[in-house]
């Protein structure tokens, strides 16, 4: 009975694991396409100032609208993309497009908040992301000094990669401002954080997750804002998506938030009527905010 039922468990694994091989290669040969037939979106979510609560910043996220599957979210393609080489044209796609949108906000005179994009760190590591962004920058007629733009990567870009490293400083030379993002979640060493060529620390949303009521992510996210604090960094908590984070936050001064309460990430045409003033989201200010004792 026991071995029957190990039997049809491992069967049971089989048949999945196959499923997911060529759920993989179906979608990496359709991946292929989406760049041609031009699937790929933008969206842009905002981020606001928790004194001011202005809009000060907005993280672009990419989009895949497939024929068949609909509109997806890059945690079903982003990791098949690194495994290929196609994380490089469509990282190239991203800054391209991006350039593009905030070539005609500027054109329409637009004021525009930072501007951020993600970048996994097997294109910082073996493709040349600083060539992209030149490259895209220089096609839209943009100087870098026009605009507030900033790289997001992960923890895991800074551990052993020192050509990464080195990236990131020309990206900065550049103009551009860099991000560590999904903060808490890797390992940086603290002692090398210090000489990093970062400006932004991003809060997890799992250390958002259940505040104010779990007690050890009140001591994550309050140790990294002074963290964040003690190293001259701006601290942005992600993931905020009621009343008590947001207050929690003010309360130990987080600098920035961004999140479903404030904000989803939105298409093209509604972030720029929120870029007009239209439709924005009020945020109680830090002052008015009841301290907890
Ligand atoms: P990320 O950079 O940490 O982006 C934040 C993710 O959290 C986004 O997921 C966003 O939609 C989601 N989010 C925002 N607010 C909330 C909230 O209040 N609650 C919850 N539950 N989620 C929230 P998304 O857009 O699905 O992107 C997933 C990840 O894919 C991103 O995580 C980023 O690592 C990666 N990614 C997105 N766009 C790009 C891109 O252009 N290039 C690369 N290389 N990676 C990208
Ligand atoms: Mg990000
Ligand atoms: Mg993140
Ligand atoms: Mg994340």
């Amino acid at each position: 009975r026991a071995k029957e039922l190990h039997r049809n468990t491992f069967e049971f694994y089989t048949s999945e694991l196959t499923e997911r091989a060529i759920e993989h290669l179906t979608l990496s040969s359709e991946m292929r396409q989406a760049l041609e037939r031009n699937e790929f979106e933008l969206y842009y979510q905002p981020q606001f100032n928790l004194t001011s609560g202005r809009l000060v910043g907005a993280e672009t996220l990419l989009r895949w609208r497939h024929p068949t599957r609909g509109l997806i979210t890059p945690y079903c393609f982003i990791n098949i993309a690194e495994d290929s080489a196609l994380i490089d044209p469509i990282g190239g796609w991203v800054i391209n497009q991006l350039c593009r949108d905030v070539a005609g906000w500027l054109k329409g005179g637009l004021k525009l908040p930072r501007i951020a994009f993600n970048v996994s760190s097997k294109q910082l590591e073996h493709y040349d992301v600083k060539g992209r962004i030149e490259h895209a920058l220089q096609r839209w007629g943009l100087e870098p000094s026009d605009l507030d733009l900033e790289l997001e990567v992960t923890e895991g870009a800074l551990q052993h990669e020192e050509r990464s490293v080195e990236v990131l400083r020309q990206v900065r030379l550049l103009g551009l401002s860099v991000a560590i993002d999904d903060f808490g979640t890797g390992y940086s060493s603290l002692s090398r954080l210090k000489h990093m060529p970062i400006d932004t620390l991003k809060i997890d949303r799992m250390f958002i997750r259940d505040l104010p009521d779990d007690p050890n992510n009140q001591a994550l996210a309050s140790g990294i804002i002074l963290l964040g604090r003690a190293l001259g960094l701006k601290v942005v908590a992600e993931g905020v998506e009621n009343v008590e984070q947001l207050r929690f936050l003010q309360e130990r001064n987080c600098d920035e938030a961004q999140g479903f309460l404030l904000s989803k990430p939105l298409p093209k045409a509604a972030f720029e009527k929120m870029l007009k003033g239209e439709g924005l989201p009020a945020i109680p200010p830090a002052s008015l905010t009841v301290v907890r004792k």
